[in-house]
């Protein structure tokens, strides 16, 4: 049995009073708050071995440089991933938004015949076909869709269910000989719906498309396994699983990170640089983190996917399932609709609602008066609010240091709004 209120009490920003009342955090969508080893593993490492990675023929830059590589084995070990030293599938990057920015922006250099023959498999022409969903987020929706305007590519994308979920059902006519690229979330970071991915992976397959999971919020709060799940490459954020802002992690099946041409250029990345000769570049992952990494983060993050598997990650996901039972009770309340699945089932604890006739904004400050946390606005999501009919929503979202009760205040908190706003 784990201890959740022993977890909780890791957390040092939660033990605080906001406008009086005790701080409730519901907006672990937007980001995570950090357990004190997580905080404390940044400090050590400035205060210990501090110094650039890869580089360096000293002491400290050895000691980074093997603190970088663990942390990198133990977020590999997080999500099934190879580790080992040659075969890597763990690249570090700034989070998920510059993940799927790479690979966008490394499809569209193999497209100009970058990479060489290895790279064509991503290569992209007229008449080709890009697929994503009407339940992405921004960072998936956007790089993808300039790669198509860069590309002459066409854009395509599934269709969700009344309460939001991704029609999988519908993989074999979205996704045709043409399709190349198919890009698709986890869990939708509006509806908290788990996507039934795997018609959608055997299709992308069965066409010959490379498959690119968005599991920004998967990762925090469901076991995953990119070997098992056959996902060709994923992205996702440090910041969201209780790991540091500005690191996150493109996974890559070794194969294709092999292939791949590289999207961003500069120091730590080149074999042989000329004046007159093109570069030869280095293998994957080093060929894909130009310049100077953010190693404290990164030794942090690696403590983060420690702590995680500590706690265990069928705990974690069975603990947040009793939160978003309680959440989904919003949808008792009069004039209050959940935007997404209402069942417990194929969903996480994060819940998505409109309150009648009153604005999200006014929603959130009169939540937050009462101390609780939690986002409005469209969630860099704008295709699954229009298809809810809306611009905007309110959103609560969990993580592992909450508890029924904290749930409990939200629904007592939602529950009082149309009164107070008449
Ligand atoms: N994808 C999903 C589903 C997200 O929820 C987010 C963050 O909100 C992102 C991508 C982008 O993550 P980041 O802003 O950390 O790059």
């Amino acid at each position: 049995m784990v201890d959740f209120t022993a977890i909780r009490a890791q957390f040092p920003i939660l033990d605080q009073q906001i406008h009086g009342h005790p701080l409730v955090y519901l907006d672990s969508a937007a980001t995570s708050q950090k357990p004190q080893c997580v905080i404390d593993a940044e400090s050590e490492f400035y205060r210990t071995i501090n110094a650039g990675v890869h580089r360096g023929a000293h002491e400290l830059a050895a000691r980074s440089t093997m603190a970088f590589e663990d942390a990198r084995a133990k977020v590999a070990r997080l999500v099934g991933a190879n580790a080992e030293e040659g075969n890597e599938e763990i690249v570090v990057t700034a989070g998920a938004t510059a993940g799927l920015n790479l690979l966008a922006t490394a499809f569209g250099n193999a497209s100009l015949g970058r990479g060489g023959e290895a790279a064509k498999r991503f290569a992209l022409k007229p008449g080709d076909e890009i697929v994503v969903s009407k339940a992405e987020h921004h960072s998936v929706l956007l790089p993808f869709q300039e790669l198509a305007y860069r590309t002459g590519a066409t854009l395509k994308w599934f269709d969700l269910t009344e309460d939001g979920r991704i029609r999988s059902d519908t993989a074999d006519e979205v996704i045709t000989e043409h399709t190349k690229v198919v890009a698709i979330t986890h869990v939708g970071n509006t509806t908290g719906a788990i996507t039934d991915i795997a018609p959608i992976i055997r299709r992308a397959h069965e066409v010959g498309a490379i498959f690119i999971l968005d599991a920004c919020q998967s990762v925090p709060h469901l076991k995953v396994d990119f070997h098992a799940l056959d996902v060709d490459f994923a992205a996702w954020s440090a910041h969201k699983m209780y790991g540091p802002t500005g690191v996150g992690f493109l996974y890559g099946r070794r194969e294709l990170l092999e292939a791949l041409p590289p999207a961003n250029f500069g120091g730590s990345m080149v074999e042989l640089a000329w004046m007159d000769q093109p570069a030869q570049y280095m293998v994957p992952p080093a060929r894909f983190e130009a310049g100077t990494q953010p190693v404290a983060q990164v030794v942090a993050a690696g403590v983060a996917a420690e702590w995680m598997m500590n706690v265990g990650l069928e705990n974690i996901e069975a603990h947040e399932r009793t939160i978003a039972a309680e959440l989904l009770k919003m949808g008792d309340i009069d004039g209050v609709r959940i935007l997404g699945p209402r069942e417990n089932v194929n969903r996480i604890g994060t819940v998505a609602f409109d309150v009648a006739g009153v604005h999200p904004h006014d929603v959130g400050q009169f939540i937050d008066a009462q101390g609780i946390a939690i986002r409005v606005g469209h969630h860099c999501a704008q295709p699954v609010h229009r298809h809810f009919g809306l611009y905007a929503s309110n959103r609560a979202s969990s993580g592992v240091y909450n508890s029924v009760d904290d749930a409990h205040a939200l629904v007592e908190a939602v529950a009082k709004v149309r009164p107070f706003f008449g």
